[in-house]
């Protein structure tokens, strides 16, 4: 990795600021200092220190965000501000992505990484990781459609979901629920309001399998997941 990329990526400024450490003569690189930003080095077999201290480099991160709605869980839209664009600028040079998508208007848990195999594991069907839904519901739900959804609905395109917890949490004209599915499907909790004749109108995220949405976490905030929420993950 370039030298400028790697102290870029690791918090020491833009690359245009590192190439100013560099020429102050901030740098080393096992112990030599290094004026060129194009320098190739192997940050775990080479040790690069800034001021004499020595630069921890780590390849992967995790944030947890809470995504506001209106913004798009992607890494780039022609349109519509992305949740990459809610990241410190630092953050975005790890090219991180979010695991799984929320659509504009869900609000909640976003995992963001660049580890594509925790990303896989958490997403693949096979997995069956669960994910917890808080939503309000026009509409009167009831045991019945908990019944429905404990053994599959009928989408709109003749998929049948796999069982569903329905939990009431208020049953009135506008209810409220917890729906927990183990699948990702195209808008799938909407989805399956639908297909027992109800409207979501607005949908949280609060869980994905042992991640919990952190209510300190403000619309639009996010942070490093702390290691022993990385390691019920993994
Ligand atoms: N189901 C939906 O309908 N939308 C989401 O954003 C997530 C799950």
């Amino acid at each position: 990795m370039r030298l400028d990329k790697l102290l870029a990526n690791m918090g020491y400024g833009s690359r245009k600021e590192v190439k100013q450490l560099l020429k102050q003569k901030a740098v080393t690189v096992d112990g030599d200092y290094v004026k060129d930003a194009a320098l190739h080095v192997d940050p775990e077999k080479q040790i690069v220190s800034v001021f004499g201290e020595r630069v921890v480099y780590t390849e992967f991160v995790y944030f947890i965000m809470n995504k506001p709605p209106g913004v798009i869980s992607a890494t780039e839209d022609l349109r519509d501000e992305t949740v990459i664009d809610l990241l410190e600028p630092l953050h975005q040079h790890f090219q991180p992505f979010p695991v799984g998508r929320l659509d504009k208007d869900t609000e909640g848990l976003l995992l963001l990484t660049n580890d594509g195999q925790l990303a896989h594991n958490l997403l693949s069907p096979k997995k069956h990781v669960p994910k917890v839904y808080y939503a309000q519901i026009e509409g009167v739900v009831t045991e019945e459609d908990a019944e429905k959804f404990a053994n599959g609905v009928e989408l709109d395109d003749g998929y049948v979901t796999k069982p569903g917890k329905l939990v009431i949490l208020k049953s009135a004209q506008q209810s409220e629920i917890e729906l927990t599915i183990q699948e990702g499907k195209f808008h799938q909790v909407k989805r399956m309001f639908e297909a027992v004749g109800k409207r979501v109108t607005y949908l949280k995220r609060i869980s994905m399998g042992s991640l919990k949405l952190d209510e300190n976490l403000a619309l639009g905030e996010y942070r490093e997941l702390t290691a022993e929420e990385l390691n019920g993950l993994q």
